[in-house]
């Protein structure tokens, strides 16, 4: 049993099962969810014998921090080491509102997004719950300071990875244990049509973000492979369904392209394609990724994509760049960590 992924009702059913008092269900748990402490020799208020037992019964599964740098900026981005020898990186961002985490769903991605760092390493597998709540109770203690939103921004697609994710939710909200509000966290994708739909039908209070990054699919399809399966009428079919059916406004990410997706004509068909959607539109200079031909659109350009968005009555915002001399900024999450020599 994966003890760091179990809902509480299961954990207690474990401890049951092999006559372990039903009060220390309660005890490991709020070690686990409350303290934040990831190893049974650290449970002090448990008798040795038992921690041992825990420890052969139900290992700990979840990350180790490998490494840890600090920007300018004082966005954190963590390094961590998965039992099997992968890395992960997560990133701690500092707003007014509170601590921001992005959280990486899987290891590398299948996506294939042409601007994006994540993609070049290839797909190495997908995390489990207890694995991404680890990347939010280590950078917790690392940072010494209540981490209160989440973002699902960083490696991986979590909609691919959708039952993991789903429970890591669960048990981040639960109210037992970190109790993170369900409006902070950010779910983004880039734009898996069926899994969008499920999602939906859950009516979860989070927010939905859209990776959209082009008006047309003649753009789209250059730019990300998934938009050949789910082309954007589609996609956009199935966004304006969700806010209808869970009242929740979307917030679509426009990665700016220079030359490629930010001409006045592709705000215009953007405007014109999100009319009347429960809606915001994030623009991000695209961040430069080695190897990548991609630019990021110049300020003007960014000012103009914005008004003719404003003016077509399609709220827009312009990202802030955070965590970019470290690597840490969107869609940079690509490790640089070796392994056995072996670049990954
Ligand atoms: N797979 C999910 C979440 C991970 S990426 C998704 O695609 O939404 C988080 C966001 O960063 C996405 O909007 C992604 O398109 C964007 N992104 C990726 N690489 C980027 C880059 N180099 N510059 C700016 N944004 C980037």
């Amino acid at each position: 049993m994966d003890i760091l992924s179990a809902s509480f009702d299961e954990l207690s059913q474990a401890f049951r099962e092999n006559s372990i008092q039903a009060f220390r269900a309660k005890q490991v748990w709020e070690w686990l969810h409350k303290h934040l402490v990831l190893d049974y020799a650290d449970m002090l208020n448990l008798p040795k014998s038992l921690r041992e037992e825990l420890a052969e019964k139900f290992p700990i599964s979840c990350c180790s921090v490998k490494g840890k740098q600090v920007a300018s900026d004082g966005t954190v981005k963590m390094l961590y080491e998965l039992p099997d020898g992968d890395y992960v990186e997560c990133v701690i961002m500092k707003y007014k509102y509170g601590n921001s985490i992005c959280v990486s769903t899987e290891v590398g991605c299948k996506m294939g997004c042409a601007f994006c760092a994540s993609t070049i390493g290839g797909f190495k597998r997908r995390l489990t719950p207890g694995e991404m709540l680890s990347e939010i109770y280590l950078a917790q203690k690392e940072t010494c300071e209540r981490i209160s939103h989440i973002v699902l921004m960083g490696m991986g697609e979590p909609l691919d990875n959708f039952d993991n994710v789903m429970r890591f939710i669960s048990l981040v909200t639960d109210e037992k244990g970190l109790n993170i509000s369900m409006r902070n966290i950010s779910l983004s994708t880039c734009g898996l049509v069926p899994e969008i739909r499920k999602l939906m039908e859950k009516h979860l209070q989070l927010t939905l973000s859209v990776s959209l990054h082009a008006p047309n699919n003649e753009i789209r399809n250059k730019i990300m492979p998934v938009n050949s399966r789910y082309p954007v009428e589609e996609l956009l079919d199935a966004c304006r369904e969700y806010t209808l059916k869970t009242s929740r406004r979307i917030s679509f990410e426009y990665s700016m392209l220079s030359g490629v997706n930010d001409s006045d004509d592709c705000a215009r068909e953007l405007a014109s394609k999100l009319r009347g959607m429960l809606c915001h539109v994030n623009l991000i200079p695209v961040n430069e990724v080695e190897g990548s031909p991609f630019k990021p659109s110049s300020p003007e350009r960014v000012k103009k994509f914005t008004e003719i968005l404003e003016k077509n009555g399609i709220n827009a915002t312009v990202r802030r760049k955070l965590g970019s001399d470290i690597d840490a900024s969107c869609g940079q999450l690509r490790l640089k960590q070796k392994k056995k020599g072996e670049s990954i």
